[in-house]
């Protein structure tokens, strides 16, 4: 398997094979650039893609799963939006998982509330989604995981289990982290990039193109752009057969301890 640690430990001891073979036959230095700049890019992949397993081991979708099933994640939350979200979710008769950020749930706790109340899970997304999340030492994430458990577990009075580093980004630090807090990551993949614009059929086509047994969605309850695709996204689902299940089900894994 493709590892931070395995990657790391084959790159050192090509480094070192190139300076023993340099004391007999002379190398061209351009190699050990090369050979760094492969090097920087692994890295670099496998820590912007949460599926990779590069540096953390997620969950994000279930191979396994032969029938229409699917779970549908939302991010960022909770929010003024949230609560439509809800009321569409409700109408369809499904139950999603909220990965919430900590400083939200300070500024919206009766809509947290709310989220429980209908029957729905949630996780943490750290506390402040800072755009600097991937800077951070372990120290400093650990802090940041703790304080939103904390918020969560106000409401839910179970430990939390499940954790979604902002923007899927993962790092030596944040593995680090969830070694000492237990967490298990939760991926996806089946990305709308509803962040990203605020095109609905665009993000509608991409996600419908990308739907198969086992997947897990990423929505996000922040906009009213989202919330239009949902509505779209959950009539699709109904008339193609797909049954919406939580993530803990299509897992099998607990999103609180008991
Ligand atoms: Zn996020």
């Amino acid at each position: 398997m493709i590892t931070h640690k395995n990657t790391s430990l084959f790159f050192v001891f090509l480094l070192l094979s190139l300076v023993l073979v340099n004391l007999f036959i002379v190398i061209n230095w351009l190699w050990l650039i090369v050979i760094v700049l492969i090097w920087l890019g692994i890295n670099a992949f496998g820590s912007a893609r949460i599926s990779s397993n590069y540096h953390v081991k997620a969950f994000c979708n279930n191979p396994l799963e032969r029938e229409k099933k699917i779970a549908i994640t939302f991010d960022d939350g909770p929010s003024v939006f949230t609560l439509e979200i809800l009321e569409l979710l409700k109408k369809h008769n499904v139950k999603a998982t909220f990965f919430c950020i900590g400083k939200n749930i300070e500024a919206h706790p009766e809509i947290l509330k709310q989220i429980i109340a209908e029957g729905h899970s949630v996780g943490n997304h750290s506390y402040n989604h800072s755009p600097f999340f991937d800077f951070y030492n372990a120290k400093k994430i650990k802090t940041e995981i703790q304080k939103t458990d904390e918020l969560l577990e106000k409401f839910t009075s179970k430990k939390i289990n499940f954790f979604r580093p902002p923007y899927g980004v993962t790092t030596p630090s944040i593995r680090r982290a969830l070694k000492q807090t237990g967490h298990k990551v939760i991926g996806w993949n089946i990305r709308s990039l509803d962040g990203g614009t605020k095109n609905q059929k665009l993000i509608f086509n991409r996600i419908i193109k990308r739907v198969s047994p086992g997947g897990i969605v990423l929505l996000h309850d922040t906009a009213s752009h989202s919330v239009l695709v949902l509505e779209q996204f959950l009539q699709f689902l109904q008339q193609n057969n797909y049954e919406v299940i939580s993530v803990e089900e299509l897992l099998n894994l607990n999103a609180y301890e008991i």
